[in-house]
């Protein structure tokens, strides 16, 4: 099926009352878990990378775009499921554009730091340069809080403001819209408190799909509730990586490696291959949130 564009996903769910997922990668095994759970259960799917990490200042090595744009988009194309590409959260606007020509068919700035009339000037030059090579945009209003797990707290986030995002996706022509209605970044333990009056309105009132981000923090029920509501797109990370961090955990306890022959340990992809182990049980959270959100067997009315 190849590289389908995200604003195509994102409007036959919302078509069709279910969610599409975009399942944050980081490598080469998280990507292609990713694909190994839509194509094991015939879905649509939005692979893609965050911005915010591959462009990170703090990176002890600095990595380059283009391998990212290229490597996801050879995995999309090469794949029977239609499948989007997405530079998820930059800070970066040249990371936006240079992810763009490296085949990032979807793209979303974020800085919260900005006054709304900043925000709107930068998407509305994104969404221009974007849409003239079929580049989906995505942009958020109001802002997610953050969950640090070493403190156990949840800090700032400020709930979408309906009008302010009414006039926002109208000043910018944006794509989709990600909200922020009880969702939390980062979270794992605890649930978030979905404001589902609020995901109602917005629903009512926005043109465009809206994105929840933070799936990982929203029980399964919730997330249903907000899809039936019209979220047809829904952004998981933290868990995946939680999952992949989990399997290497417990293989390095259960293995005795210095008695082992490396190539045995990676590279070979047997039963005792511990990177396969860990891409599988990507795999498996992500199979999940297939389930939850109805993207399963969607595939190939897309
Ligand atoms: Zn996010």
């Amino acid at each position: 099926m190849a590289l389908v564009s995200m604003n195509k996903l994102m409007n036959h769910a919302l078509n069709n009352n279910y969610a599409v997922g975009y399942f944050e990668a980081w490598n080469m095994e998280s990507i292609l878990a990713v694909v190994d759970a839509a194509e094991q259960t015939n879905s649509p799917v939005i692979i893609g990378f965050g911005g915010q990490f591959i462009g990170s200042k703090k990176r002890t090595i600095k990595e380059n775009i283009y391998h990212y744009g290229y490597l996801g988009k050879a995995i999309a194309q090469q794949s029977k499921m239609p499948i989007a590409l997405l530079l998820n959260e930059s800070h970066e606007i040249d990371l936006l554009i240079n992810g763009a020509k490296a085949g990032f068919n979807a793209i979303m700035y974020e800085n919260h730091e900005l006054t709304l009339q900043e925000s709107i000037e930068i998407n509305k030059y994104l969404v221009k340069t974007a849409h003239y090579i079929d580049v989906t945009v995505e942009a958020e209003i109001g802002k997610l809080p953050d969950a640090d797990i070493a403190t156990n707290t949840i800090n700032g986030g400020q709930k979408t403001d309906i009008d302010e995002a009414v006039y926002f996706v109208d000043k910018t022509g944006i794509d989709a819209l990600a909200v922020s209605v009880g969702n939390v970044h980062l979270m794992e333990s605890g649930k978030a408190q979905l404001d589902f009056d609020l995901i109602r309105l917005l629903r009512k009132n926005i043109k465009v799909p809206l994105v929840l981000h933070g799936g990982t923090g929203i029980s399964d029920e919730d997330l249903k509730e907000a899809v039936a509501l019209g979220m047809c797109k829904v952004n998981v990370g933290t868990i995946l990586k939680r999952a992949y961090i989990s399997s290497i955990q417990q293989y390095l306890k259960q293995n005795d490696i210095e008695n082992m022959d490396p190539h045995k340990i990676i590279g070979r992809g047997g039963e005792s291959d511990m990177l396969c182990s860990a891409r599988a049980a990507i795999a498996v959270e992500v199979t999940k949130f297939i389930k939850i959100i109805g993207c399963g067997n969607k595939a190939h009315l897309i």
